[in-house]
């Protein structure tokens, strides 16, 4: 994405016009757990392996040393995510559409323009406006959108995200290695609901020291 910050303050205007344009070329779009978790739903996978086996997503090295989750792009005929799907729209012009929306999208893909900084130390959020794409088509609409609603709407994903974010700094600390990071926080079964999962990755990561074990 284009990072170009301005924090949000109460509203602001933007509305998408699906041409697509963030969903390809040199985009990156970092998931956490729950994505995985939903990916898995997506796909009827019973645990998060289906995932990487089938090359869907891959771990990528990240900010403060840690390892975190990406989808895989396809390259041909162009660079795009294998979730970009194009229709056409009642004027018969061609939509980017995601298949995964609205159930099973990455937070990310479904908050931008809106992003989140967050300061661990204080708790507190920043909510930006990142442009998604340079040549982004939202961009100057007169449509205008109250953060304070997208926030109540995503409010367990971003909690969820936040308590990700914790643990990456935890294992960040203890210098583990992408296998640790893709043991302790990329790698579990669907048998138990999200809050579990997260709660025993959290317990893992507590009790361990620098050479965590396999958490399935
Ligand atoms: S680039 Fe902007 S207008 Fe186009 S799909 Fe992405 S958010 Fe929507
Ligand atoms: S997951 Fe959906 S919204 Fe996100 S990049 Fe892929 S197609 Fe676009």
């Amino acid at each position: 994405m284009d990072i170009d910050f301005k924090p949000i303050q109460g509203t602001f205007n933007f509305c998408c016009t699906r041409c697509g344009n963030c969903c390809t070329g040199d985009m990156t779009i970092y998931l956490n757990p729950y994505d995985l978790y939903k990916m898995c739903r997506y796909f009827n996978f019973d645990t998060t392996d289906g995932l990487f086996l089938r090359n869907i997503i891959r771990l990528e090295s990240a900010e403060n040393n840690t390892w975190q989750p990406v989808i895989n792009f396809r390259k041909k005929p162009f660079v795009f995510c294998p979730f970009l799907i194009n229709e056409q729209d009642e004027q018969g012009k061609l939509k980017g559409l995601c298949k995964l929306h609205p159930d099973y999208k990455p937070l990310i893909c479904s908050l931008a323009p809106v992003g989140r900084a967050i300061c661990l130390d204080t708790d507190n959020d920043e909510f930006i406006f990142v442009k998604p794409a340079p040549d982004c088509a939202g961009i100057g609409s007169d449509i205008t959108n109250d953060l304070s609603e997208i926030v109540k709407q995503k409010y367990k994903e971003l909690s969820f995200q936040k308590r990700f974010f914790k643990l990456l700094e935890k294992c960040s600390e203890k210098s583990y290695k992408k296998d640790d990071y893709n043991r302790l926080l990329y790698t579990f079964s669907m048998n138990k609901n999200f809050p579990d999962i997260l709660t025993d990755m959290e317990k893992m990561i507590k009790n361990r020291g620098n050479s965590p074990e396999k958490y399935l």
